[in-house]
């Protein structure tokens, strides 16, 4: 964390829901900026790739070294969260993408993309979120994928329909949903909470 408590999360800043995000970050009381270099993961506690589409934003982190980067920085306690194509980035497999699309590998999951259905575009949902205060989440998803399969040490914290669509495993978290477009600040607040005990590991 800064000297001033405020817990620092960066949004990468390739493709997507970007302001959304600055602003539920802002919202749930940490300090928000916008990603766009490698160079500026240092001093953050954490980084949210945001929702938008797979095959774009895995291509622009290839090409802007983020690839490389982001897992190292995970490795040093920086923590990660990802939304719907976010999460997609962050799986060791997927399936229905498209051949060479870049996954990160930082959570140990499979997961299914347009998992839903393509003819079922956005559709929106009352979830039951495992660890987090307060009633039922609106789940917002929009051409969300699925958690198919998860390794050991990966829980899930959210089901829809018999499918998950939350998972934990240490420092990464990620939705298949979009908790940005609610105005619910929860979700940021608990990856703000992951995060903060992460700086403090470093
Ligand atoms: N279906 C999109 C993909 O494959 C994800 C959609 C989203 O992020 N809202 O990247």
């Amino acid at each position: 964390m800064g000297t001033t408590g405020t817990v620092r999360i960066g949004v990468l800043d390739l493709q997507g829901a970007v302001s959304e995000h600055l602003e539920a970050v802002e919202a749930a009381g940490g300090a928000a900026v916008p990603v766009k270099r490698p160079e500026q993961l240092a001093g953050l506690d954490g980084l949210i790739i945001p929702g938008g589409e797979s095959t774009t934003i895995g291509r622009l982190m290839e090409e802007y070294g983020f690839t490389e980067a982001v897992p190292e920085a995970a490795g040093e306690g920086l923590a990660v969260y990802g939304t719907c194509a976010g999460l997609i980035v962050m799986a060791r497999e997927i399936e229905d993408g498209v051949p060479g699309q870049p996954c990160l590998g930082l959570m140990d999951i499979g997961v299914v993309r347009n998992g839903f259905g393509r003819q079922v575009d956005s559709f929106e949902a009352d979830l039951v979120l495992k660890g987090l205060p307060g009633g039922p989440f609106r789940g917002v998803f929009i051409r969300a994928p699925y958690v198919k399969r998860l390794g050991a040490g990966v829980e899930a914290l959210a089901d829809f329909d018999g499918k998950v669509v939350m998972v934990r495993q240490g420092r990464c978290l990620a939705t298949a949903f979009h908790p940005e477009l609610t105005g619910d600040p929860r979700v940021h607040q608990y990856f703000l909470e992951m995060a903060a005990r992460a700086g403090e590991g470093r």
